[in-house]
């Protein structure tokens, strides 16, 4: 695992000496508190407007309610949780509106990268298409859900990645954090159709055409919102998606 980096509440070393091993207890704690938290989240354990009781939430990871405190207070700068006066923290939800407004700029945002990676498309990159591609092939060819899953997961990764714009790739990566509900609800029906899009916008990028692999990966997050939408609709109808 990766060492956490300094925060404001660990004690800073006075001198360039590294870090010694034996750090307080605390700051890492609250660490792996947010983390634990994160999690049951972004995988959705935790639906959009769960009310987050610190209580309950400490008992459950069997630590005391101060790092939880604080975890939910740095999950709250990530977007990730809503703290209301009075009512405490929730899981956050979005507003129709700031749905809207995510998710167009996740499109262009996808497309933007999608030009970059296909901009700057090396064999190496390639080799990486082709193993993916063959993978994802294989997975859909089985009707494999889950294992499709992971990779149609990987493939927003790889996008980022190819791009080699690392301020655009942190961009995304907090837009598809704060628009992840989305996927996970729609996802399973979904699931096919989404991997043969990024099997096309993959194609775009080995060739080296900015122009389709930008206006595919646009296209392809308008259909994401589009398919959510139609969840919706449908589970306040009372049905299960076709
Ligand atoms: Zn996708």
């Amino acid at each position: 695992m990766r060492q956490p980096l300094p925060t404001s509440s660990s004690p800073g070393t006075s001198s360039g000496e590294p870090r010694p091993l034996q750090q307080p207890p605390h700051p890492a704690l609250r660490d792996v508190v947010t983390g634990e938290i994160r999690r049951s989240i972004l995988s959705g354990a935790l639906a959009p407007g769960t009310r987050l009781v610190e209580e309950r939430l400490a008992e459950e990871l069997g630590v005391s309610r101060n790092p939880v405190r604080e975890a939910l207070r740095s999950l709250e700068t990530e977007g990730l949780v809503a703290v209301l006066p009075r009512r405490g923290a929730f899981v956050a939800s979005l507003s129709e509106e700031e749905f809207r407004e995510l998710s167009e700029l996740r499109a262009e945002l996808e497309g933007l990268s999608a030009r970059f990676a296909a901009r700057r498309v090396t064999p190496e990159i390639r080799a990486r298409i082709e193993a993916l591609l063959e993978r994802g092939d294989a997975a859909a060819g089985a009707d494999d859900r889950e294992g499709l899953n992971t990779i149609n997961d990987e493939f927003h990764g790889f996008l980022a990645d190819a791009g080699c714009n690392r301020f655009l790739a942190d961009f995304m990566r907090s837009l598809r954090d704060r628009t992840h509900w989305m996927y996970l609800s729609s996802v399973s029906w979904r699931q096919i159709d989404a991997w043969r899009e990024h099997a096309a916008i993959l194609r775009a990028i080995a060739d080296g055409d900015e122009e389709l692999a930008a206006i595919l990966a646009n296209r392809h997050v308008g259909r994401a919102v589009k398919a959510f939408a139609e969840t919706v609709r449908h589970r306040i109808d009372g049905a299960e998606p076709a």
